[in-house]
């Protein structure tokens, strides 16, 4: 969860797009043996998708079913608990008039008002991490060992934690005094020029993310395996993909998920694969993931994401700009703040945020799975893998449910559910079954 500045978080969520990661969590171990296809799914005359689906669906265990669907269950109702955790902390900090008290220290510290305010955000941060820890540390550390995801004990935790600090220390300062500057200067028309900078803010957080963010937390080196690397690199330069690099990424310091996503921005877009997904995936696998992964690249779906974003941004800062008002004219004196350029607004803009982004959770769920289900087709049909990728689908089974109802999945799913991906497979493998016919699994390229 993100006390701190909602947007950011929000933000964050869309550095990459994982495959297998992005809210919804990590992996309980392997569970079945995967690399076998099942005698429904084998190529024959009477090959039939959804008894091949199902042939797929019975190599997982009950208990692992019952297990990461309490896992990923667990996980709507954190999207509700982060939410009033979230506005409980702002409320204290308006009620209170903490954060009027921020702020006069910013002001006796220093007369500067773009000072101020990064004084104001140094603050406020600091403070809403302590607030927020006992929440963080039971979401993020205490129910990821519970179910077996994490590998990290308490103390490398707590350094990641650390570091995430440090980065919302440094970026929000920025954010925070580019954006007060803009509600200055533009007093009626700064949600406009602030959705604008927002969106400005994304596109640089997103280029350099894979270059400057990620390798604060993770060692990414390049892939130089030619029998990993060859099959991939082919791939992407018949899909149009001009690069020769693919990357690793050692996610298995953090967690036990497979996935690989695409990150960045213009020069510094790129593929990464996850250790995880290296070490315990079939190579038939691998390349499924990396033909969804292309996908992504193929389609440009992070600038397209940047368009959505642009959209939900201008909608929120419109929102903002007579929430704030309505809320300031009832509450101000009492909260002690003066308008809305005072720094001291921050925690009601937080509040509104994380209303704003609550509701829209299935919108922004849908617009992420919309993209996930053709980086799926896209995949299908660059890799020509099919077992590949529902043993891939059976592999994230782990830490997702897999067979969710019609409205939970619009409303809770940022990818398509481990059955429509399976289903998908098999329905593309039906179509293509003279690929299939003279070995039951396709020859693995060099
Ligand atoms: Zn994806």
């Amino acid at each position: 969860m993100n006390v701190h500045f909602r947007s950011f978080a929000l933000l964050a969520a869309f550095l990459g797009f994982g495959f297998g990661s992005a809210q919804s969590q990590p992996a309980i171990q392997p569970t079945v043996d995967i690399t076998q296809v099942p005698a429904a799914a084998q190529p024959s005359a009477q090959f039939n998708a959804d008894a091949a689906t199902e042939g797929y669906m019975a190599m997982i265990p009950p208990a692992a079913t019952a297990r990461s669907n309490a896992y990923f269950e667990g996980g709507y109702w954190l999207v509700l608990w982060d939410f009033v955790y979230a506005s409980a902390v702002c409320l204290l900090l308006l009620n209170l008039r903490w954060s009027a008290r921020l702020r006069d220290l910013a002001e006796r510290i220093t007369r500067f008002k773009w000072l101020q305010d990064a004084l104001y955000w140094g603050q406020y941060l600091l403070l809403t991490t302590l607030l927020g820890f006992p929440w963080e540390f039971y979401e993020n550390f205490v129910r990821e060992h519970k179910y077996g995801l994490a590998t990290q004990s308490f103390w490398p935790w707590m350094g990641d934690e650390g570091k995430t600090l440090l980065v919302n220390l440094i970026l929000g300062s920025i954010a925070t005094l580019i954006l007060f500057a803009i509600v200055r200067k533009f007093r009626r028309t700064w949600w406009i020029w602030g959705a604008i900078g927002v969106i400005g803010m994304i596109v640089v957080t997103v280029a350099i993310a894979p270059v400057f963010l990620r390798p604060i937390f993770n060692k990414i080196t390049l892939l130089n395996d030619p029998k990993i690397t060859a099959p991939i690199l082919q791939m992407a330069h018949a899909n149009g993909i001009p690069t020769n690099d693919v990357y690793e990424i050692d996610a298995s310091r953090q967690t036990t998920r497979m996935s690989a996503d695409v990150s960045g921005f213009g020069n510094t877009m790129r593929i990464t694969l996850n250790d995880n997904l290296l070490r315990r995936g079939s190579p038939e696998e691998i390349q499924a993931v990396m033909g969804h992964e292309m996908g992504h690249y193929v389609m440009n779906h992070i600038p397209k994401s940047i368009m959505f974003l642009s959209i939900v941004y201008v909608l929120f800062f419109g929102y903002l700009f007579g929430g704030l008002q309505w809320a300031l004219a009832r509450w101000g004196a009492r909260w002690q703040i003066r308008e809305f350029t005072d720094p001291a607004v921050l925690p009601l803009v937080v509040l509104m945020a994380g209303l704003f982004f609550f509701v829209l959770t299935p919108i922004m769920n849908t617009q992420v799975r919309t993209q996930e289900k053709e980086a799926d087709m896209f995949g299908l049909n660059a890799a020509r893998q099919p077992d590949g990728f529902a043993q891939a689908a059976i592999h994230l089974s782990e830490y997702r449910k897999m067979r969710p109802g019609r409205l939970e999945e619009w409303i809770f799913f940022d990818h398509p559910s481990g059955y429509d991906r399976i289903h998908s497979s098999m329905v593309w493998k039906g179509e293509n079954l003279g690929l299939f016919e003279k070995t039951p699994c396709p020859p693995v390229a060099p």
